[in-house]
């Protein structure tokens, strides 16, 4: 039996491979399957399963969800979900629609302040990719209204601060249960990311998430600490939880991450893939 990476990025959200590059890849890596987990979008999943039938290799379906959390971030791996759902689709372009409306309220807010920038002016700096902060900052700096980088975050950027606008996130009820309505298996990604101290806090929001329908902790991964890995371990083994694992590979070089290995040190075996689905199976015979 062979490895898998159940944590890729492809150009559907933030990632340097197209669906297919990054089948192709995984493939002749050696690894047995993998699944494509871009940030809440399903939109390299027809392609990355078309191409791993194509090539004779198994591609599961998957996504990432960021849902509301703090004081860091909470990312939910969806495992297995049927990417034809209708209310996963709606609820996604729903939260799509909500992001392209960001930013230009972030300019109405700047405007108001006396900050008299443009939408088109903003979209110009991205170069015609995503617009984000970064972009507005650097129209900021231009025009002269701030001296950098910080100061454009500080002043108006930053969460909390005068031009701010939130991103819509869905909380993580929600998100569990849009992946459990879309036959799907839900999976707390990197724990260590949640700002979460103390081991109590963890095991309560466990507890929790649990109650929602979770079924799965994402143990290894490679900016967990060996310590991390067993403490997630041994959470998941207490709650019964799936361990799952995943590079998190977005193709940037510098990253220093390779699929299905991460920095060399992973190696996570196909009972990951048969876990889930057993778990899919027992939720559909269940209702
Ligand atoms: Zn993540
Ligand atoms: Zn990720």
């Amino acid at each position: 039996m062979g490895c898998v990476d159940l944590h890729l990025h492809t150009t559907a959200s933030d990632g340097v491979k197209s669906p297919s590059e990054i089948v192709r890849y995984a493939k002749s890596k050696g690894l047995q399957a993998i699944s494509i987990t871009d940030h809440d979008t399903i939109g390299g999943l027809e392609e990355g399963l078309a191409e791993g039938e194509r090539i004779g290799f198994e591609v599961i379906s998957g996504i990432e969800i960021s849902a509301e959390h703090s004081p860091g971030s909470m990312h939910l791996l969806g495992y297995l979900i049927d990417i034809h759902h209708p209310s996963l689709n709606e609820k996604l372009k729903y939260l799509q629609r909500a992001r392209e409306e960001r930013n230009p309220r972030m300019v109405e807010k700047l405007n108001k302040l006396g900050v008299h920038i443009t939408y088109e002016e903003v979209v110009k700096a991205s170069g015609g990719g995503q617009v984000g902060r970064p972009h507005f900052a650097q129209v900021l700096i231009e025009k002269g209204y701030v001296r950098n980088f910080q100061e454009a975050f500080d002043r108006y950027l930053k969460k909390g601060a005068s031009a701010y606008v939130d991103k819509l996130r869905f909380t993580p009820k929600e998100a569990i249960h849009l992946i459990n309505e879309a036959g799907g298996v839900a999976v707390l990604g990197h724990p260590n990311t949640l700002g979460l101290n103390g081991a109590k806090v963890l095991e309560n929001l466990i507890a929790k998430l649990l109650k929602e329908g979770l079924r799965g902790i994402e143990v290894y991964y490679p900016e967990h600490s060996p310590s991390e890995v067993i403490r997630y371990k041994a959470l998941a083994e207490r709650h019964g939880l799936i361990l799952t694992g995943g590079t998190d590979y977005h193709g940037i070089e510098k990253e220093s991450v390779d699929v299905g290995v991460g920095r060399g040190e992973m190696k996570l075996p196909y009972s990951m893939v048969e876990a889930l689905k057993a778990a899919r199976d027992l939720a559909i015979q269940s209702i």
